[in-house]
Protein backbone atom coordinates (compact mmCIF):
# COMPACT_ATOMS: atom_id res chain seq x y z
CA UNK A 1 0.00 0.00 0.00
CA UNK A 2 1.04 3.13 -1.15
CA UNK A 3 -0.47 5.63 1.40
CA UNK A 4 1.55 7.69 3.81
CA UNK A 5 -0.81 9.61 6.22
CA UNK A 6 -4.52 11.00 6.58
CA UNK A 7 -4.26 14.42 6.38
CA UNK A 8 -7.26 16.91 7.85
CA UNK A 9 -8.64 19.37 4.81
CA UNK A 10 -9.41 22.05 7.80
CA UNK A 11 -6.32 22.23 10.07
CA UNK A 12 -3.57 20.16 8.61
CA UNK A 13 -2.97 17.92 10.94
CA UNK A 14 -1.69 14.46 9.95
CA UNK A 15 -2.48 10.98 11.33
CA UNK A 16 -0.72 7.51 10.38
CA UNK A 17 -3.11 4.87 7.96
CA UNK A 18 -5.80 3.51 10.09
CA UNK A 19 -8.63 1.90 8.24
CA UNK A 20 -10.85 2.80 11.22
CA UNK A 21 -10.15 6.12 10.66
CA UNK A 22 -13.08 8.39 9.98
CA UNK A 23 -13.24 12.61 11.16
CA UNK A 24 -10.05 14.35 12.34
CA UNK A 25 -10.13 13.93 16.15
CA UNK A 26 -9.41 17.97 16.90
CA UNK A 27 -12.17 18.99 14.19
CA UNK A 28 -14.67 16.55 14.85
CA UNK A 29 -17.88 16.56 12.78
CA UNK A 30 -18.32 20.65 12.67
CA UNK A 31 -21.28 22.82 13.27
CA UNK A 32 -23.15 25.34 11.53
CA UNK A 33 -20.52 28.29 11.13
CA UNK A 34 -17.35 24.92 11.18
CA UNK A 35 -16.74 22.30 8.46
CA UNK A 36 -16.41 19.15 9.86
CA UNK A 37 -12.69 18.09 9.83
CA UNK A 38 -12.90 15.30 6.90
CA UNK A 39 -9.49 13.68 6.42
CA UNK A 40 -7.76 13.40 2.82
CA UNK A 41 -5.58 10.33 1.85
CA UNK A 42 -2.14 10.51 1.11
CA UNK A 43 0.09 8.90 -0.98
CA UNK A 44 3.83 8.65 -2.22
CA UNK A 45 3.51 9.48 -5.52
CA UNK A 46 6.73 8.49 -6.90
CA UNK A 47 6.37 4.76 -5.51
CA UNK A 48 2.60 4.63 -6.82
CA UNK A 49 4.33 6.23 -10.42
CA UNK A 50 6.54 3.37 -10.89
CA UNK A 51 3.66 0.92 -9.97
CA UNK A 52 1.48 2.15 -12.12
CA UNK A 53 2.48 3.52 -15.12
CA UNK A 54 5.32 2.21 -17.95
CA UNK A 55 5.85 3.98 -21.13
CA UNK A 56 3.08 6.53 -20.42
CA UNK A 57 0.46 3.66 -19.99
CA UNK A 58 -0.87 1.90 -17.23
CA UNK A 59 0.07 -1.29 -16.25
CA UNK A 60 -3.04 -3.15 -15.16
CA UNK A 61 -5.04 -5.95 -16.00
CA UNK A 62 -8.00 -5.18 -13.66
CA UNK A 63 -11.19 -3.28 -15.10
CA UNK A 64 -12.79 -1.04 -13.25
CA UNK A 65 -11.88 0.67 -9.74
CA UNK A 66 -9.38 -1.67 -9.03
CA UNK A 67 -7.29 -0.79 -12.57
CA UNK A 68 -6.14 1.56 -10.31
CA UNK A 69 -5.00 -0.30 -7.14
CA UNK A 70 -1.72 1.89 -6.32
CA UNK A 71 -3.93 4.86 -5.86
CA UNK A 72 -6.51 3.21 -3.10
CA UNK A 73 -6.38 2.65 0.27
CA UNK A 74 -6.32 -1.07 0.34
CA UNK A 75 -3.91 -3.93 -1.12
CA UNK A 76 -6.39 -6.17 -2.69
CA UNK A 77 -9.69 -5.97 -4.31
CA UNK A 78 -12.08 -8.09 -3.27
CA UNK A 79 -14.94 -10.56 -4.85
CA UNK A 80 -17.77 -7.47 -4.93
CA UNK A 81 -20.08 -5.95 -7.97
CA UNK A 82 -18.22 -4.71 -10.48
CA UNK A 83 -18.08 -1.36 -9.75
CA UNK A 84 -16.03 1.39 -12.16
CA UNK A 85 -14.96 0.96 -15.83
CA UNK A 86 -17.48 2.93 -17.27
CA UNK A 87 -17.86 4.44 -21.17
CA UNK A 88 -16.99 7.66 -22.23
CA UNK A 89 -19.36 8.51 -24.64
CA UNK A 90 -19.13 10.77 -27.16
CA UNK A 91 -22.59 13.83 -28.08
CA UNK A 92 -21.24 15.62 -31.27
CA UNK A 93 -25.15 16.62 -31.24
CA UNK A 94 -25.10 18.43 -28.28
CA UNK A 95 -21.64 19.68 -28.90
CA UNK A 96 -22.38 21.56 -32.05
CA UNK A 97 -25.43 23.01 -30.35
CA UNK A 98 -22.78 24.36 -27.61
CA UNK A 99 -20.23 25.37 -30.15
CA UNK A 100 -17.95 22.65 -28.71
CA UNK A 101 -14.88 21.05 -30.34
CA UNK A 102 -15.72 18.01 -28.62
CA UNK A 103 -18.59 16.88 -25.61
CA UNK A 104 -18.41 13.55 -23.57
CA UNK A 105 -20.44 11.78 -21.17
CA UNK A 106 -18.95 9.45 -18.87
CA UNK A 107 -22.10 7.33 -18.25
CA UNK A 108 -21.75 5.91 -14.83
CA UNK A 109 -25.46 4.73 -14.91
CA UNK A 110 -23.91 1.84 -16.41
CA UNK A 111 -22.87 1.07 -12.77
CA UNK A 112 -24.46 -2.28 -10.76
CA UNK A 113 -27.06 -0.18 -9.27
CA UNK A 114 -27.08 2.89 -11.88
CA UNK A 115 -24.72 5.52 -10.36
CA UNK A 116 -21.73 6.46 -9.70
CA UNK A 117 -22.24 6.04 -6.11
CA UNK A 118 -21.18 2.73 -6.72
CA UNK A 119 -17.39 4.06 -7.07
CA UNK A 120 -17.36 4.85 -3.37
CA UNK A 121 -19.67 1.73 -2.00
CA UNK A 122 -17.07 -0.30 -4.13
CA UNK A 123 -14.11 1.13 -1.86
CA UNK A 124 -16.90 1.04 1.82
CA UNK A 125 -17.65 -2.47 1.92
CA UNK A 126 -13.98 -3.82 0.43
CA UNK A 127 -12.91 -2.17 3.63
CA UNK A 128 -15.79 -3.64 5.75
CA UNK A 129 -14.70 -6.90 4.65
CA UNK A 130 -11.51 -7.06 5.31
CA UNK A 131 -12.13 -5.16 9.08
CA UNK A 132 -14.35 -7.97 9.57
CA UNK A 133 -17.76 -5.34 9.77
CA UNK A 134 -21.11 -6.97 8.92
CA UNK A 135 -23.22 -3.79 9.19
CA UNK A 136 -22.72 -1.03 6.95
CA UNK A 137 -24.82 2.60 7.32
CA UNK A 138 -25.22 5.72 4.69
CA UNK A 139 -27.35 8.87 4.86
CA UNK A 140 -28.75 9.54 1.61
CA UNK A 141 -31.25 11.13 -0.86
CA UNK A 142 -31.07 7.61 -2.07
CA UNK A 143 -28.49 6.73 -4.68
CA UNK A 144 -26.01 6.36 -2.04
CA UNK A 145 -28.03 4.34 -0.11
CA UNK A 146 -29.35 2.51 -3.41
CA UNK A 147 -25.85 1.52 -4.02
CA UNK A 148 -25.17 0.46 -0.71
CA UNK A 149 -28.08 -1.71 -0.34
CA UNK A 150 -27.01 -3.89 -3.71
CA UNK A 151 -23.60 -4.29 -2.54
CA UNK A 152 -24.58 -5.63 0.94
CA UNK A 153 -27.38 -7.89 -1.02
CA UNK A 154 -24.78 -9.77 -3.19
CA UNK A 155 -22.67 -9.72 0.11
CA UNK A 156 -24.91 -10.54 2.80
CA UNK A 157 -23.66 -7.94 4.01
CA UNK A 158 -26.39 -5.55 6.53
CA UNK A 159 -27.10 -2.00 5.06
CA UNK A 160 -29.11 0.62 7.46
CA UNK A 161 -29.76 3.41 5.11
CA UNK A 162 -31.39 6.51 6.40
CA UNK A 163 -32.85 8.81 3.69
CA UNK A 164 -35.18 12.53 4.13
CA UNK A 165 -38.30 12.24 4.09
CA UNK A 166 -38.87 13.41 0.54
CA UNK A 167 -37.16 10.32 -1.03
CA UNK A 168 -39.25 8.90 -4.15
CA UNK A 169 -41.26 5.54 -3.60
CA UNK A 170 -38.95 4.40 -6.72
CA UNK A 171 -35.61 4.92 -4.57
CA UNK A 172 -37.56 3.56 -1.32
CA UNK A 173 -38.70 0.40 -3.38
CA UNK A 174 -35.07 -0.17 -4.67
CA UNK A 175 -33.86 -0.30 -0.98
CA UNK A 176 -36.65 -2.70 -0.24
CA UNK A 177 -35.64 -4.98 -2.88
CA UNK A 178 -32.03 -4.83 -2.41
CA UNK A 179 -33.40 -5.80 1.43
CA UNK A 180 -31.68 -2.58 3.36
CA UNK A 181 -33.07 -1.87 6.68
CA UNK A 182 -34.96 2.07 5.83
CA UNK A 183 -35.31 4.62 8.33
CA UNK A 184 -37.10 7.32 6.59
CA UNK A 185 -36.76 10.44 8.42
CA UNK A 186 -39.47 12.95 9.40
CA UNK A 187 -37.16 15.83 7.94
CA UNK A 188 -34.76 16.72 4.82
CA UNK A 189 -31.42 15.50 3.91
CA UNK A 190 -29.25 17.22 6.67
CA UNK A 191 -32.05 15.68 9.42
CA UNK A 192 -31.29 11.87 8.33
CA UNK A 193 -27.79 12.63 8.06
CA UNK A 194 -27.61 13.88 11.80
CA UNK A 195 -29.94 10.53 12.71
CA UNK A 196 -27.65 8.37 10.54
CA UNK A 197 -24.41 9.61 12.77
CA UNK A 198 -26.29 9.33 15.81
CA UNK A 199 -27.66 6.04 15.31
CA UNK A 200 -24.17 4.97 13.83
CA UNK A 201 -22.09 6.06 17.27
CA UNK A 202 -25.06 4.09 19.07
CA UNK A 203 -24.61 0.35 17.17
CA UNK A 204 -20.94 0.92 16.31
CA UNK A 205 -21.62 0.34 12.46
CA UNK A 206 -19.44 1.18 9.52
CA UNK A 207 -19.82 4.09 7.59
CA UNK A 208 -20.36 4.79 4.00
CA UNK A 209 -20.65 8.58 4.23
CA UNK A 210 -18.22 9.83 1.75
CA UNK A 211 -17.72 13.23 3.99
CA UNK A 212 -17.15 10.91 7.18
CA UNK A 213 -15.62 7.86 6.12
CA UNK A 214 -12.43 9.44 4.65
CA UNK A 215 -11.61 6.50 1.78
CA UNK A 216 -14.58 6.82 -0.12
CA UNK A 217 -13.33 9.46 -1.92
CA UNK A 218 -10.54 7.51 -3.24
CA UNK A 219 -13.37 5.56 -5.14
CA UNK A 220 -14.75 8.39 -6.73
CA UNK A 221 -11.76 9.98 -7.96
CA UNK A 222 -11.42 6.79 -10.29
CA UNK A 223 -13.87 8.47 -12.46
CA UNK A 224 -11.16 11.31 -13.13
CA UNK A 225 -8.85 8.26 -13.69
CA UNK A 226 -10.84 6.68 -16.37
CA UNK A 227 -11.72 9.81 -18.16
CA UNK A 228 -7.96 10.42 -18.20
CA UNK A 229 -7.03 7.59 -19.97
CA UNK A 230 -10.04 7.21 -22.16
CA UNK A 231 -9.39 10.43 -23.65
CA UNK A 232 -5.49 8.78 -23.90
CA UNK A 233 -3.93 11.54 -21.47
CA UNK A 234 -5.24 14.75 -23.32
CA UNK A 235 -6.93 17.01 -20.20
CA UNK A 236 -10.59 18.05 -21.52
CA UNK A 237 -10.93 21.40 -21.05
CA UNK A 238 -14.11 21.22 -18.54
CA UNK A 239 -15.03 18.99 -16.56
CA UNK A 240 -18.88 19.56 -14.99
CA UNK A 241 -20.21 17.44 -12.26
CA UNK A 242 -23.52 17.99 -9.89
CA UNK A 243 -22.80 18.97 -6.79
CA UNK A 244 -24.32 18.45 -3.29
CA UNK A 245 -22.11 18.06 -0.42
CA UNK A 246 -19.04 18.21 -2.90
CA UNK A 247 -17.52 14.72 -2.42
CA UNK A 248 -17.67 14.16 -6.35
CA UNK A 249 -16.21 16.55 -8.12
CA UNK A 250 -13.85 17.27 -5.22
CA UNK A 251 -13.13 13.52 -5.57
CA UNK A 252 -12.38 14.26 -9.39
CA UNK A 253 -10.75 17.01 -8.72
CA UNK A 254 -8.18 15.38 -7.02
CA UNK A 255 -8.37 12.01 -9.46
CA UNK A 256 -6.80 14.52 -12.26
CA UNK A 257 -4.39 15.98 -10.18
CA UNK A 258 -3.11 13.04 -8.99
CA UNK A 259 -3.03 12.28 -13.15
CA UNK A 260 -0.37 14.75 -13.40
CA UNK A 261 2.04 13.62 -10.22
CA UNK A 262 2.21 9.89 -11.70
CA UNK A 263 3.34 12.15 -14.93
CA UNK A 264 0.04 10.83 -16.95
CA UNK A 265 -1.32 13.99 -17.55
CA UNK A 266 0.39 17.60 -18.38
CA UNK A 267 -2.21 19.90 -17.14
CA UNK A 268 -5.32 19.97 -15.07
CA UNK A 269 -9.23 20.43 -16.02
CA UNK A 270 -11.39 23.30 -15.05
CA UNK A 271 -13.81 21.87 -12.95
CA UNK A 272 -17.38 23.19 -12.94
CA UNK A 273 -19.77 22.29 -10.43
CA UNK A 274 -23.83 22.31 -10.68
CA UNK A 275 -26.07 23.28 -7.96
CA UNK A 276 -30.14 23.98 -8.12
CA UNK A 277 -31.49 27.81 -8.39
CA UNK A 278 -33.24 26.89 -4.83
CA UNK A 279 -30.86 25.24 -2.86
CA UNK A 280 -27.15 26.84 -3.80
CA UNK A 281 -24.57 27.35 -1.06
CA UNK A 282 -21.36 25.98 -2.82
CA UNK A 283 -22.28 28.62 -5.40
CA UNK A 284 -22.42 31.62 -2.52
CA UNK A 285 -19.15 30.22 -1.06
CA UNK A 286 -17.23 29.95 -4.13
CA UNK A 287 -18.50 33.83 -4.98
CA UNK A 288 -17.34 34.47 -1.54
CA UNK A 289 -20.76 35.27 -0.22
CA UNK A 290 -21.95 34.52 3.49
CA UNK A 291 -23.78 31.55 4.20
CA UNK A 292 -27.61 31.68 4.28
CA UNK A 293 -30.37 29.35 5.35
CA UNK A 294 -31.43 27.50 2.00
CA UNK A 295 -35.35 27.12 2.24
CA UNK A 296 -35.78 26.42 -1.39
CA UNK A 297 -36.66 23.12 -2.38
CA UNK A 298 -35.38 21.07 -5.81
CA UNK A 299 -36.96 17.90 -7.89
CA UNK A 300 -32.88 17.49 -7.92
CA UNK A 301 -32.88 14.96 -4.89
CA UNK A 302 -29.21 13.87 -5.25
CA UNK A 303 -27.90 17.67 -4.82
CA UNK A 304 -30.84 18.45 -2.63
CA UNK A 305 -27.84 19.56 0.09
CA UNK A 306 -28.33 22.40 2.53
CA UNK A 307 -25.41 22.15 4.62
CA UNK A 308 -22.49 20.39 2.25
CA UNK A 309 -19.95 18.34 4.47
CA UNK A 310 -17.13 18.42 1.98
CA UNK A 311 -17.10 21.87 0.81
CA UNK A 312 -13.39 22.48 2.26
CA UNK A 313 -12.15 19.62 -0.18
CA UNK A 314 -14.70 21.01 -3.05
CA UNK A 315 -13.54 24.78 -2.56
CA UNK A 316 -9.55 23.44 -2.78
CA UNK A 317 -9.92 21.51 -5.67
CA UNK A 318 -11.89 24.33 -7.58
CA UNK A 319 -9.30 27.20 -6.58
CA UNK A 320 -6.79 24.88 -8.16
CA UNK A 321 -8.28 24.38 -11.15
CA UNK A 322 -9.89 28.14 -11.53
CA UNK A 323 -12.83 26.29 -11.18
CA UNK A 324 -16.34 27.59 -11.23
CA UNK A 325 -19.82 26.53 -9.85
CA UNK A 326 -23.30 27.69 -11.72
CA UNK A 327 -26.98 26.94 -10.66
CA UNK A 328 -29.58 26.51 -12.73
CA UNK A 329 -33.54 26.28 -12.21
CA UNK A 330 -35.82 23.03 -12.28
CA UNK A 331 -37.05 23.79 -15.82
CA UNK A 332 -33.67 24.29 -17.13
CA UNK A 333 -33.06 20.68 -15.66
CA UNK A 334 -35.52 19.17 -16.85
CA UNK A 335 -34.71 20.70 -20.49
CA UNK A 336 -31.56 19.51 -20.58
CA UNK A 337 -33.10 15.83 -19.57
CA UNK A 338 -34.60 15.78 -22.74
CA UNK A 339 -31.99 16.86 -24.76
CA UNK A 340 -29.69 14.52 -23.16
CA UNK A 341 -32.34 11.57 -24.11
CA UNK A 342 -33.34 13.06 -27.35
CA UNK A 343 -29.95 13.81 -29.08
CA UNK A 344 -27.53 11.78 -26.76
CA UNK A 345 -29.41 8.49 -26.77
CA UNK A 346 -28.84 9.47 -22.41
CA UNK A 347 -31.02 7.91 -19.89
CA UNK A 348 -29.99 10.29 -17.08
CA UNK A 349 -31.59 11.56 -14.03
CA UNK A 350 -32.69 15.39 -13.10
CA UNK A 351 -29.65 16.02 -10.92
CA UNK A 352 -26.82 14.16 -14.31
CA UNK A 353 -28.83 16.29 -15.97
CA UNK A 354 -27.95 19.40 -14.05
CA UNK A 355 -24.39 18.94 -15.86
CA UNK A 356 -25.55 19.63 -19.73
CA UNK A 357 -27.96 23.48 -18.31
CA UNK A 358 -25.08 24.52 -16.02
CA UNK A 359 -22.84 24.18 -19.26
CA UNK A 360 -25.31 25.78 -21.53
CA UNK A 361 -25.37 28.38 -18.98
CA UNK A 362 -21.34 28.62 -18.83
CA UNK A 363 -21.69 28.69 -22.90
CA UNK A 364 -23.71 31.70 -23.00
CA UNK A 365 -21.29 33.67 -20.43
CA UNK A 366 -17.92 32.59 -22.16
CA UNK A 367 -16.95 31.63 -25.71
CA UNK A 368 -16.35 27.82 -25.56
CA UNK A 369 -15.75 27.14 -29.39
CA UNK A 370 -12.70 24.85 -29.83
CA UNK A 371 -13.40 23.32 -26.32
CA UNK A 372 -13.73 20.36 -25.30
CA UNK A 373 -15.96 19.17 -22.03
CA UNK A 374 -16.96 16.11 -20.23
CA UNK A 375 -20.14 15.93 -18.61
CA UNK A 376 -20.33 13.72 -15.29
CA UNK A 377 -23.87 11.62 -15.69
CA UNK A 378 -23.92 10.40 -12.23
CA UNK A 379 -27.19 8.18 -12.08
CA UNK A 380 -30.30 7.67 -13.99
CA UNK A 381 -32.75 4.77 -14.12
CA UNK A 382 -35.54 3.95 -16.66
CA UNK A 383 -38.24 3.66 -14.28
CA UNK A 384 -37.85 7.72 -14.15
CA UNK A 385 -36.49 8.41 -11.13
CA UNK A 386 -35.49 11.75 -10.23
ZN1 LIG B 1 -8.42 18.79 11.84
Amino acid sequence: MFVTALRCLRCGSEYPMDPNAYLCPKCGPGDRENDPGVLDVQYDYELVARALVQGGHVMSRRRGVFRYLPLLPMQNEAAILPAGGTPLVSAPRLANRLGLKALYLKDETRNPTRCLKDRATAVAVTMALALGRKDIYCASAGNAAISLAGFCAHLGLRCHAFVPREASDTRLAWLRRYGATVHVSSGNYDQAYGEAEAAAAEHGWYSRNCAFNPFLVEGKKTTALEIGEQMRWRTPDLVVAPVGDGCTLGAIGKGFRELALVGLAERLPRLVGVQSEAIQPLVRRRQGEAPREERGSTLAASIAVRRPRNALRLLAELETSKGTMVAVPDDEMAEAQRLLASEAGMVAELTSAATLAGLTKLAAAEPLAGKTAVLVITGGRPDGDS
